[in-house]
């Protein structure tokens, strides 16, 4: 009992501090838990009120209940949730029809409606069963209403010390407070499942959308997310706002480098050129992975200041060493640069960069090329 209490505060700790993941069938479990303890409750109240109708009936609703708690270790979590509101119901019903006075008994009837919504929207099973709560909404509300009429018509049914007043005002208080112990613990669970779920959606949207736009590797942006930018810049240009150019760069003999020293030494030169290029560049400007071992400048400005900027970042680039297990390695870049120019696509601006890049490879390398030849 007191490992079961002990579990289940720190669940609620772990819940609140959203890092807490309730399996369903705990869910329903625990909620048996509670209504074995207010049954064996009412089980004794009732014996100590000599109402033995009413004590027998809450032990057999206990009995019931420890069924259901196999029943949800089961597994079945749909039938042990449905047929736990109709215990309830049932609980209310007996108990208000065996008292004559309410005592508030009527009022588990709706009790079980914020339970019923929570089970059917945050549980599996239920997901497919979206009239469950609908359906039992009304039950209880037909409940209440049936209990009420046939309660004055007919007498009461038990025996009970209804002169008792501190008697009858305790469980009237009670039963006010499990009622709506039970509608805020669910709206509880319900309002904090929302907002973990939120957040844990925003998260993965985040990852996914890192996932989309960057290269895993070099971190750099990757063609899809150079595309929208170069499509942004397509557009302020055609309005005459801006001007910008296209750096194509390509790592020199980089076959040869995976092949003498490894693959590991190829990504360690990829991400070396990447953090070269990156540290080289406004915070206008933007890079990304265009391909394998192929880099996409884009510079704002015209042909003359991206070619100053390519010669830059060649220059650092051929002078820098990459080291590796032991192994150093020099590589150097061939650049092709173009200005984009109002009526063409950006397709062809890409185009002509990669002609005069090609035009470098084959004229030695390490070198920028801004002319057609
Ligand atoms: P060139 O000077 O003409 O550009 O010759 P190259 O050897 O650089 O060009 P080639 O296209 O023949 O080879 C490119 C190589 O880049 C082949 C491919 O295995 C390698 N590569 C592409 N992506 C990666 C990567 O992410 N990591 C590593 N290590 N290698 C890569
Ligand atoms: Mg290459
Ligand atoms: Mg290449």
């Amino acid at each position: 009992m007191l490992t079961i209490f002990k579990n289940l505060i720190s669940m609620i700790r772990n819940l609140i501090n959203g890092d807490e993941y309730i399996s369903d069938r705990s869910k329903i479990t625990y909620s048996l838990y509670f209504m074995s303890f207010m049954h064996i409750s009412y089980a004794l109240l009732f014996m100590f009120c000599e109402s033995a109708f009413l004590a027998l009936y809450n032990l057999l609703a206990f009995l019931i209940v420890q069924i259901l708690i196999r029943v949800a270790a089961n597994k079945h979590l749909f039938t042990a949730a449905t047929l736990s509101a109709v215990e309830i119901l049932a609980f209310s019903v007996v108990s208000t029809l065996a008292l004559g006075n309410s005592m508030n008994f009527n009022l588990f009837c709706f009790s079980i409606i914020p339970m019923v919504f929570y089970v059917s929207s945050t549980i599996k099973d239920f997901k497919k069963h979206s009239y469950f709560s609908l359906l039992f909404s009304l039950l209880s509300l037909a409940t209440y209403a049936a209990t009420i009429v046939i309660r004055t018509k007919n007498a009461p049914i038990t025996n009970f010390p209804y002169d008792n007043i501190l008697l009858i005002s305790i469980i009237e208080i009670a039963n006010s407070i499990i009622i709506v112990g039970m509608i805020t613990i669910f709206l509880f669970l319900f309002t904090w499942e929302m907002k973990n779920n939120t957040a844990t959606l925003e998260k993965r949207n985040q990852q996914l959308l890192q996932f989309a736009n960057v290269d895993p590797l070099t971190k750099l942006p990757n063609r899809r997310c150079m595309m929208q930018t170069l499509n942004l810049a397509m557009h302020e240009l055609s309005r005459g706002t801006s001007v910008f150019s296209i750096i194509l760069g390509d790592i020199d003999n980089f076959k040869k480098i995976n092949d003498n020293y490894g693959h590991d030494m190829g990504d360690k030169v990829l991400l070396t050129v990447a953090h070269t290029i990156s540290s080289q560049l406004r915070e206008c400007d933007a890079v990304c992975r265009w391909g394998g071992e192929e880099i996409l400048i884009l510079i704002r400005g015209n042909a003359e200041s991206a070619t100053a900027i390519a010669e830059r970042i060649r220059l650092n680039i051929a002078t820098t060493e990459v080291v590796h297990n032991n192994n150093a390695v020099r590589v150097s870049m061939t650049f092709g640069v173009t200005q984009a120019e109002i009526g063409y696509r950006i397709e062809q601006i890409i185009q002509s960069a990669d002609n005069r890049m090609y035009y470098g490879k084959q004229h030695g390398k390490n070198q920028v090329v801004s002319q057609n030849h």
